[in-house]
């Protein structure tokens, strides 16, 4: 029988054989008893004074079970959604729109169930794009179409490659992670609690998975930009891509939420948008030992970095604040997709080796706190864009960033000389108060000395605020059906952009979902 053995306690770099005396010890029988032991899951319990790794496996076992055992149970199988394979399909390939991964796992999904996709891509292929993303970092030369948000990869290209969802659709997020590792990524993202993949790693498996797809029968093209949809009686009929027309019957749009003139297009042609709840807030930045005491008590070399998740409410009816997109020994980035706006996150490699870590410090905006001109679902992109414009103008007008110290920024005092050790290069002391609304200053002010006082050893005069974190997920939704479809019959809106997604796991599996709607669509009698 197979058998899952949760909750094994072992130490940090813990060896093989260790690990097969844990199992056999918690089935009470000999090591030799065992067979085909393999880890399935492996995370980091960092409760005790020293942290400690808590694996589970799976093994083979053939004998008598003892009564009474605690967290041996049968092994669980993973069901993995299985597309239908259309054969010999005709009419215009379905067009996905986008390379972020809800687009790319849209393509690739689509190219597996034997329908051909074409993916287009208004960005560079991921080799060109990190060139030009070096020069913007460089020396602030944005090109508003291939840039740290647009191109093969999309906005995940230059992120930390966290792969942790929430997402409770287990068999998708397995797929996905599958894909991945298909597609070169390392196989213990599969087994790792907080999986992670570096933007290093990304720029490598990206274009491996485009290879599949192309390779699968579908057409992949860079530099080319969806610029409105044909729609006739209600349905899709064909795209413009760069001012070329073509016929297109179903369109998976899986342009991100930073792809605003795509907003405009779907409100202009009357698809029907709603505005939806989003954060914003600032980037904080602290030495990467500094957490790691508080977490681990020192460095633990064979764990890597840690990282931190943060939440405060100050008073009971007060806003939220709350850390996000934490990326250990990574980097704060300038970001900007447009003229004049600018926008921060933070990426790492593979190896999260830089001395510094940073989050997001976030706070909740809903449709209530900004005013609604019409009832396009629009009005949270005038909100982000004031912000951007004020981040812009205050870090130069050079896509610098403006980056002050924590206590300064507390105390309302000008910005004081900055440490010349810091993460992002592309930044300058700038004064972040008012950069923000009142009420987010307020509570990021109330709340992040509290927040860091929970992390024991950081020390607040060490930390940097860069301003301003106004993308981390989308405000606007486009409204869909359970067919997955637009009221405009044909328009799969599909990941972050369309507001079913945040991260790039809930994108991609979301990139998925849509796949297999419009094959379920295609494999109707209507489509062939
Ligand atoms: C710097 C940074 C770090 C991040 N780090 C993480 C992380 O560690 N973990 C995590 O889970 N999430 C992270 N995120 C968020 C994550 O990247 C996004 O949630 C995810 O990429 C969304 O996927 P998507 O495919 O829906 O959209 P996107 O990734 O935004 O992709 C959309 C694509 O569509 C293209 N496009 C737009 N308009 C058009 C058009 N008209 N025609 C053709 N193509 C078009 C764009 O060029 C883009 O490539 C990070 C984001 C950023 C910016």
């Amino acid at each position: 029988m197979k058998l899952r053995i949760n909750q094994i306690d072992l130490p940090p770099g813990y060896t093989p054989e260790q690990l097969v005396t844990a199992a056999a010890k918690a089935l009470r029988c000999k090591p030799s008893a065992l067979g085909g032991l393999k880890t399935v899951r492996r995370s980091i319990d960092a409760r005790g004074r020293s942290p400690r790794m808590t694996v589970a496996v799976e093994v083979d076992f053939s004998g008598k079970l003892p009564s009474g055992l605690r967290d041996v149970e049968p092994a669980r199988e993973t069901v993995l959604p299985k597309l239908p394979v259309i054969p010999n399909c005709s009419g215009p390939r379905p067009l996905v729109v986008g390379a972020g991964p809800a687009g790319l796992m849209a393509a690739f999904g689509l190219a597996e169930a034997g329908l051909k996709p074409l993916l287009i891509e208004r960005g560079e292929a991921a080799a060109p794009r990190a060139k030009r993303v070096e020069l913007f970092w460089k020396n602030g030369t944005l090109d508003c179409e291939s840039n740290v948000l647009y191109g093969e990869g999309g906005a995940g290209l230059f992120s930390d490659g966290k792969l942790t969802s929430r997402s409770k659709d287990r068999p998708r997020v397995r797929r996905f992670l599958e894909i991945l590792v298909s597609a070169g990524a390392s196989p213990d993202i599969l087994i790792d609690a907080e999986p992670h993949i570096g933007s290093d790693v990304l720029k490598e498996l990206i274009p491996a998975l485009r290879n599949r797809i192309i390779e699968l029968g579908g057409d992949v093209r860079f530099g080319a930009r969806l610029d409105r949809l044909e729609i006739e009686n209600g349905a899709v009929r064909g795209a413009v891509i760069s001012g070329k027309e073509f016929d297109a019957v179903c369109c998976v749009l899986a342009t991100g939420h930073s792809a605003r003139d795509i907003y405009e297009m779907l409100a202009g042609q009357g698809v029907p948008l709603e505005p939806k709840p989003f954060a914003v807030g600032v980037r904080l930045e602290i030495p990467q030992h500094r957490i790691d005491t508080s977490q681990w008590g020192g460095r633990f070399p064979v764990l890597g970095q840690a990282g931190f998740r943060l939440t405060r409410r100050e008073e009971e009816n007060a806003r939220a604040c709350y850390t996000f997109c934490m990326c250990p020994g990574g980097l704060v980035i300038s970001c900007a997709s447009s003229d004049g706006l600018l926008t921060t996150n933070g990426m790492s490699l593979s190896r999260r080796d830089k001395p510094f870590g940073n989050a997001a410090f976030l706070v909740p905006v809903f449709p209530s706190d900004f005013p609604m001109a019409g009832n396009n679902g629009l009005a949270g992109i005038e909100f982000q864009r004031k912000l951007e414009a004020a981040a812009f103008s205050a870090g130069g007008s050079d896509y610098s960033l403006p980056v002050q110290r924590l206590v300064d920024f507390l105390e309302g005092a000008a910005p004081s000389e900055l440490p010349a050790e810091r993460s992002c290069i592309r930044s300058r002391p700038a004064q972040l108060r008012g950069l923000l609304p009142e009420f987010v200053e307020q509570t990021l002010r109330c709340a992040v000395p509290n927040m860091l006082r929970s992390l024991r050893g950081v020390l607040p005069e060490e930390a940097l605020l860069y301003a301003s974190e106004t993308r981390s997920s989308s405000p606007v939704r486009v409204v869909r059906d359970e067919s997955g479809q637009s009221a405009i019959r044909g328009l799969y809106p599909c990941g972050e952009g369309a507001g079913y997604a945040g991260g790039i796991v809930s994108s991609g599996i979301d990139g998925l979902r849509m796949a297999e709607a419009v094959a379920m669509e295609f494999s109707s009698e209507s489509f062939r």
